[in-house]
């Protein structure tokens, strides 16, 4: 039942700050001859879709429809010390000198303005602190309600939208101070998690589980074979999926290839790169708010079973503000105690109504 469990949800509006400006000056300067040639091409006008929108849009949402169980609170920024244990030390006085300014960063499709950097070291440090309140026992579950996203970010670059690699923070300070020893990392964001497979690619205390649209889809990475090397192969586990899968396709996913997974490597701490961009009304393939929450289902079942239910998840992706606020919402509620849902194959209970309402229509009264 709602409320049965308490959730925890950490956020601060310092990740409001990170918000770039399509129309300013680009720099370096040779992105920008590029972007606006794209952008002459459109009819429409173009905004950054990682908008600090997204997040007022779920607390919005959570606001009208609060869920028992649920409180917030704000964690502190992340430190140097936090970060440079995923990134290097070179890439971080790269990014901290572009505190202040506002920039285009080289090859891709992120840019940070003024209030960027403070907003990046706040998402980075509130993933860190649902980590810590789920260990502490503050928390049974949390949720890190961040922005700018994080799991495309790699020890030396951004990429994606993302600056520091969030989930990947919190999992190296859960290690090097919590004194956790196996971590799992799910990531069900509908885009490859590379930065996170990058840091953890040979790190066989570090599971990484990813389903995701299949390449060429972006970031390109993430197929079935890339399973890890050296000390970490067989550590990485890639489910590529064709771009109209949906829940049943997810669910038998997780069921048959991650549960078994878990249960072998028995992880002391569950943590989960939540994007709310595989849902059918956003930008690649199909589950459904029912899909979201049976998912959260099945890891929850799993941080049961191995860790006392230590389980924290870290916002990445999602850009239709709609679904992005239902979905998180979904997800939320199983974590404060909902049951989840039975799912059923796409449309199907579209029909079942539709013969309900129409049974009558060609049938004689006798
Ligand atoms: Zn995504």
């Amino acid at each position: 039942m709602i409320g049965d469990r308490d959730v925890t949800i950490f956020y601060d509006d310092l990740m409001l700050g990170h918000d770039p400006q399509v129309d300013l000056p680009f720099l370096p300067s040779r992105v920008e001859k590029r972007v606006r040639n794209i952008l002459k091409g459109l009819n429409t006008k173009w905004s950054y879709p990682e908008h600090p929108g997204r997040l007022t849009a779920i607390k919005d949402h959570l606001d009208k429809n609060p869920i028992s169980g649920v409180q917030f609170k704000v964690g502190a920024s992340a430190t140097y010390e936090q970060l440079v244990r995923v990134h290097t030390a070179s890439y971080l006085d790269d990014i901290f000198a572009l505190e202040g300014k506002m920039a285009w960063l080289d090859k891709d499709t992120t840019a940070v303005s003024p209030g960027s950097i403070k907003a990046a070291t706040s998402a980075a440090g509130n993933s860190i602190a649902a980590v810590e309140a789920v260990f502490n026992g503050g928390a049974q579950s949390a949720f890190a309600l961040v922005r700018p996203p994080g799991h495309h970010a790699e020890p030396v670059r951004a990429r994606g939208f993302c600056l520091f690699n969030n989930v990947a923070v919190a999992a190296a300070h859960a290690q090097a101070k919590l004194g956790c020893e196996r971590i799992l990392i799910i990531d069900w964001d509908a885009h490859h998690g590379n930065g996170t497979q990058d840091i953890f690619w040979a790190d066989p205390d570090v599971l990484f589980f990813d389903t995701h649209c299949a390449p060429p889809f972006y970031p390109g990475s993430g197929y079935l074979e890339d399973v890890g090397a050296g000390l970490g192969e067989g550590y990485t586990i890639n489910v590529p999926l064709p771009e109209d899968a949906g829940d049943i396709a997810y669910e038998k996913a997780f069921r048959e290839i991650l549960i078994p997974a878990a249960d072998r490597f028995e992880p002391d701490l569950v943590l989960v790169s939540a994007g709310f961009d595989p849902h059918r009304n956003d930008m690649a393939l199909n589950l459904t708010y029912d899909g979201f929450a049976v998912l959260t289902s099945i890891v929850q079942a799993i941080a049961d079973k191995h860790c006392q239910g230590r389980l924290a998840l870290v916002l990445e992706g999602g850009y239709n503000l709609d679904s992005l606020a239902h979905g998180t919402h979904a997800v939320l509620e199983v974590l404060a105690g909902a049951e989840p849902p039975e799912l059923t194959e796409c449309g199907i209970p579209e029909v079942t109504e539709a013969v309900e309402f129409h049974r009558d229509a060609f049938v004689d009264d006798d």
